[in-house]
């Protein structure tokens, strides 16, 4: 298969351990890996991507890197961490709905010195025609990162994800994410697909897009740059409605899950992302999806930063 080109911005492999008391709880074993360990800024699973998309960038000469997100988009906040870090200059051009105040990753950015915009549209179509627009009148060479930086070639962050757990030495029955913007769940799909076929990947949905579409497409165009020779299809993996009230509005049973981590095993997730996606794991160990001696494995995918701006 084709090798990429990546910067190296984060600590890996990241550790996978079991939760003990959690497992005696739900009756399954389930492991957790700690990608909210990945090493820069809070951690979170956007440096995977980043070390592939800051590369490109790199690659194509940019001075000025931009990307977008929610008001307190924890892939921002890292997007401007890695750039800061490799010597480019981040803007972040952000949706005005949620929490802009100075908390949280908001905190964490006006920390790093970066420039920080705020658009009142829902419509990313806008959000990049004025990266074009701000590039332009720069005059400098400039990158794009979509909104959670998913896109094919992220996306083979995730795919690199199921073949350092494969390397770790470790195999599951399954394998469950959060899903926000998709890139993530289809690396881990595709990942799956090619290095651990025994398991079955589920994305907790905690937005509302359309994810059957949105995760083959991704998978395929990841599929693609790899030359990989695989068929991809809905059939891949499973999804999972946690989105609730809506997305970065915590839902009561995502912050139960939250509160359940942190009292059981001492590990902090978020409401946004994997509190949800932990709720959607509990729910379907009380269903009896997982049989007796069924290997899970969570991906703690990060969101710090939204712990302490959106709160549970
Ligand atoms: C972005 C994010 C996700 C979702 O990943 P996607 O690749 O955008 O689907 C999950 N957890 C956290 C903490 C995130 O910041």
């Amino acid at each position: 298969m084709k090798a990429f080109e990546r910067v190296s911005l984060g600590i890996f492999p990241t550790p996978v351990h079991r939760l003990h008391n959690i497992s005696r709880l739900l009756g399954t074993q389930v492991d957790v890996k700690r990608d909210d360990l990945t090493g820069l800024g809070l951690g979170g699973n956007k440096v995977r991507k980043l070390e592939y998309l800051l590369a490109d960038a790199k690659a194509q000469g940019a001075q000025v890197v931009f990307t977008t997100g929610g008001a307190q988009s924890n892939h921002a906040m890292l997007t401007a961490a890695a750039a800061k870090k490799l010597g480019m200059t981040p803007i972040l051009i952000l949706k005005k709905r949620g929490v802009t105040a100075r908390q949280g990753n908001q905190l964490l950015e006006h920390l790093m010195g970066t420039d920080v915009r705020f658009m009142d549209t829902d419509d990313y179509a806008d959000i990049y025609a004025e990266m074009d627009r701000v590039g332009r009148e720069m005059g400098v060479p400039y990158y794009k990162i979509p909104c959670g930086g998913s896109n094919a070639l992220g996306t083979l962050g995730y795919v690199d994800c199921v073949r350092e757990i494969a390397q770790q030495g470790l195999a599951y029955d399954h394998i469950i994410c959060a899903e926000g913007s998709g890139g993530t769940m289809a690396g881990l799909a595709l990942g799956a697909k090619l290095h651990m076929p025994g398991a079955r990947v589920t994305g907790m949905m905690v937005d509302n897009d359309p994810f059957d579409q949105i995760t083959v497409d991704l998978m395929r165009g990841a599929a693609q740059l790899l030359g990989a020779d695989v068929q991809v299809s809905r059939d891949d993996f499973d999804l999972r409605d946690l989105c609730g009230p809506g997305y970065a509005i915590p839902s009561e049973e995502g912050n139960a899950a939250v509160a359940l981590m942190a009292a059981q095993e001492g590990i902090f997730l978020d409401p946004v992302y994997t509190g949800k996606a932990f709720a959607g794991l509990v729910a379907m160990a009380k269903e009896g999806a997982f049989r007796p001696d069924d290997r899970v494995l969570f991906l703690h995918s990060g969101g710090a930063g939204g712990l302490f701006a959106v709160g549970v």
